[in-house]
């Protein structure tokens, strides 16, 4: 046999364990890539998406946060205004020279009368009794006492009550809170109260000139938590106490600030902002969380549905690209098999039992064991076909085939159709004894499996070599041929062990 053809099978092998390898290699970087890449961008959009969402919930408060503070602003101008002209009266009322004047005099000294226009309703004073005694829109007074009233009497008993703002009450079809001052003598004593009104219908304009979407709720809150005024308008909520709801607890521990909670009448949730100046009104101002978000969500939903088919997609992919590389992987095997398997007898064919007998050498060279080699030849094959035909001829093959087959087991030994008739076992770890042992029971097992008429027996040549560096697994080949054609010279149907005399006496 030629030594080019054997390192050609040899290099043949080695490509195809590298493109292997290579394929494998390039199958498992694709799935990690996959795997890697899905959660990663998944990653990124959902942190994207968060934080479009952190953005919107910012820009949202903001707004409200402007809006409260402009309408609060507002508020507290006009009731600073306001509060001023109570101021004036109060401290006004106890001059000498007002009282020396006549009455109308006297009311246009005390009274601004620019305050007691549109949403704002008339001064009035009431002496320490609760006696109505100076009234701004008229001359004469009516005869009025309102010393039970709650603006009146929390003067009467507080000196250090400031500007009060009572709770809104109710007059016909519109409503209306009381601020009042006391009106303190020089000597500290309780001398009256002056008291005006401010209508509902200021906030109503003011919170009419405010574009607010169908969700939105303004409201001006006192600082004992009554609501004043809301919008939209609620009767039955007006002078209602908020301290007792849940958000409405906080909002007058801090000057500004926001919460989430959802809507008395609706039950939506809502976020609500509150900013609160120095005066005595809180402005509350909130909006849906599904007005709020309602086009993050919508983006949302598009980034993650793109995302979730992208990663159905690579997903997809993955599994159609495993399944793939198995089928080749599979196809490879079944080709590997066919090219390496020889069709008649089903045993290793010569090209695979090169390589192996080529590894197995490589390895018993680097372990310092041997390697026994078993080459069979069918006995006067030639005649046999004669007799009996090409097909009778391949019937006896495969039974030697069998034969060898049925014997030889262990991992590692390799039983292959050398060519024609005639068949090698390759059985590394073995001494010539325990080779001589296979042999013998190979060559029995077919003389015993042969039909008595048409009997058909096979010549053993046994070597065994523990492979030095010089030498050549050509040699071990050599040997085994060479043992093989003395058992054809001793007469054939027998087993020779390289090296030694004919041993088929021992058979
Ligand atoms: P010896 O005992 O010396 O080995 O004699 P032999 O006749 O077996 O040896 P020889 O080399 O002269 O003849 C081998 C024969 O094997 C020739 C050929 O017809 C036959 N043969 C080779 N391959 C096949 C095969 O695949 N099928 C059949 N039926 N016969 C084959
Ligand atoms: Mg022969
Ligand atoms: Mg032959």
């Amino acid at each position: 046999m030629s030594s080019a053809f054997m390192e050609y099978g040899g290099m043949l092998d080695r490509i195809r364990r590298e493109i292997g390898r290579r394929r494998a290699f390039s199958a498992r970087m694709m799935i990690l890539s996959s795997v890697i890449t899905v959660p990663g961008f998944s990653a990124v959009c959902g942190s994207v998406m968060l934080d479009m969402r952190r953005s919107a919930e910012t820009l949202a408060k903001q707004a409200m946060e402007n809006l409260a503070a402009s309408v609060d602003a507002d508020i507290e101008r006009n009731i600073e205004i306001f509060d001023q002209s109570l101021h004036a009266a109060a401290s006004n009322l106890l001059l000498p020279e007002v009282s020396q004047v006549d009455a109308k005099v006297r009311n246009l000294i005390l009274f601004d009368q620019s305050m007691t226009a549109g949403h704002f309703g008339p001064l009035r004073v009431f002496d320490a009794n609760g006696d109505l005694k100076l009234d701004a829109s008229t001359l004469t007074p009516a005869k009025l006492n309102r010393a039970d009233a709650p603006f009146f009497t929390v003067h009467r008993d507080r000196p250090d009550v400031g500007l009060y703002v009572g709770p809104p009450a109710r007059k016909g079809d519109s409503y209306s809170i009381v601020l009042s001052r006391r009106v303190t003598g020089a000597d500290g004593s309780f001398q009256g109260v002056v008291a005006g009104t401010i209508r509902l219908s200021y906030f109503d304009e003011l919170f009419g000139r405010l574009r607010l979407a169908p969700h939105d709720m303004i409201a001006v809150i006192a600082h004992d938590g009554t609501l004043i005024f809301r919008k939209p308008f609620v009767p039955e909520l007006i002078g209602k106490d908020m301290k007792t709801t849940a958000g409405g607890r906080q909002m007058f521990t801090t000057k500004r600030g926001a919460f989430t909670g959802h809507g008395t009448m609706d039950g939506v949730e809502r976020l609500f902002v509150w900013s609160d100046s120095t005066r005595p009104l809180v402005v509350l101002v909130a909006t849906s969380w599904d007005d709020v978000l309602g086009t993050w969500r919508r983006q949302a939903m598009w980034i993650a549905g793109v995302v979730l088919a992208l990663a159905a997609f690579v997903a997809a992919f993955t599994i159609f690209f495993i399944r793939e590389i198995d089928r080749r992987a599979e196809a490879e095997h079944r080709l590997e098999e066919l090219a390496t398997t020889d069709p008649l007898t089903g045993l290793t064919n010569r090209r695979k039992f090169d390589a192996a007998i080529d590894h197995e050498w490589r390895r018993a060279q680097r372990n310092g064991t041997s390697v026994a080699l078993l080459m069979i030849d069918a006995d006067h094959f030639k005649a046999y076909n004669d007799e009996f035909g090409h097909q009778a001829g391949d019937q006896v093959l495969i039974g030697i085939a069998v034969c060898i087959a049925d014997t030889v087991h262990r991992a590692g030994d390799c039983a292959a159709r050398f060519g024609g008739e005639e068949f090698a076992v390759l059985l590394p770890g073995l001494g010539s004894e325990e080779a001589l042992a296979m042999a013998e029971t190979i060559r029995q097992k077919i003389a015993q499996w042969s039909d008595i008429e048409r009997t058909a027996t096979v010549s053993i040549g046994i070597a065994s070599m523990t492979p030095l560096p010089p030498q050549h697994w050509a040699d071990l080949v050599e040997a085994a041929d060479r043992a093989l054609y003395a058992a054809k010279d001793a007469g054939r149907d027998r087993c020779v062990v390289a090296g030694l005399r004919d041993v088929s006496m021992v058979a």
